[in-house]
């Protein structure tokens, strides 16, 4: 016999929607930290289906302010935020809790090279929204330290590419860095002219595919939260969002992989070493 359900009760449930899929943990979900790194297009989009999902604890690190050309993908930046040179991590903060107001979030105005690192062990799930190799690598390499899972997201155009690192299991960015990603390494891509060393191109961006695969980083990110990591992507998945292709490699381990050699943590992550 089912149970008897108050009128009322199921629409007065945030996620009673969510709830309903089965493998979702809402429980793990509302109680998770996340770390997100960068407050760009695939930062807002990362944000607010994280918010939308049900996690409750974010931290959120982008040095850039809003520029009326990063309107075309940034779901929660306004025209208003263009005028005053607003801190894109304070504005996303301030506009994620409009759309749920018992959250915390925690905006940091920095580089992510120069936060301390070792913040990321009190966080559950790592999502990499840079815009530029040189940081990607950086965070990779520290998440990997303190053994925490990192999905790293990143688009050109209507392409885009999605890579999860479950320390200690699978490879990790610095495995699959090739020549070419090493010559640009030091290249920055800000928004605002700040911080380039090496000037190029801006490159091309808009809003389908950044949705898509900021959506595909927090579903790869709420499996890992639901204790479901064995369905998560492996390793790599490249969309292209023109020919309508979607394809997933696995990558192998590379021995020589500096991130590898160095000292593994010790200490025990509650989603990386079950
Ligand atoms: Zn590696």
């Amino acid at each position: 016999m089912s149970a008897i359900i108050k009128a009322g009760a199921i629409d007065g449930d945030r996620f009673d929607r969510s709830r309903r899929i089965k493998w979702i943990d809402m429980e793990k979900i509302e109680s998770a930290r996340c770390f997100v790194a960068g407050a760009g297009a695939l930062g807002n989009e990362v944000i607010k289906n994280l918010v939308l999902s049900g996690v409750r604890s974010i931290t959120l690190v982008d040095m850039d302010f809003i520029v009326r050309s990063n309107l075309n993908r940034c779901v929660l930046f306004r025209e208003e935020d263009t005028l005053k040179k607003t801190m894109k991590a304070d504005v996303i903060a301030k506009r994620a809790k409009e759309l749920n107001p018992g959250i915390d979030i925690t905006p940091v105005n920095s580089r992510i090279e120069e936060i301390d690192s070792s913040c990321l062990k009190n966080h559950d799930v790592v999502f990499g929204c840079l815009d530029n190799i040189g940081a990607r690598m950086h965070l990779n390499a520290y998440a990997y330290f303190y053994g925490v899972p990192y999905i790293d997201g990143g688009t050109d155009g209507t392409t885009g590419k999605i890579q999860v690192v479950l320390p200690p299991d699978t490879p990790c960015l610095q495995c699959t860095t090739n020549k070419t990603h090493a010559r640009i390494l030091e290249k920055r891509f800000s928004c605002t002219g700040q911080d380039i060393s090496i000037y190029e191109p801006k490159i091309p961006a808009e809003i389908t595919t950044t949705s898509i695969i900021a959506a595909i980083q927090v579903r790869e990110g709420l499996k890992i939260l639901s204790g479901k990591k064995e369905y998560c992507i492996r390793h790599v998945c490249y969309y292209n969002g023109f020919l309508n292709t979607f394809d997933s490699f696995e990558v192998s381990l590379d021995p020589m992989c500096p991130v590898h050699l160095s000292k593994f943590s010790k200490s025990v992550h509650p989603y990386s070493h079950s």
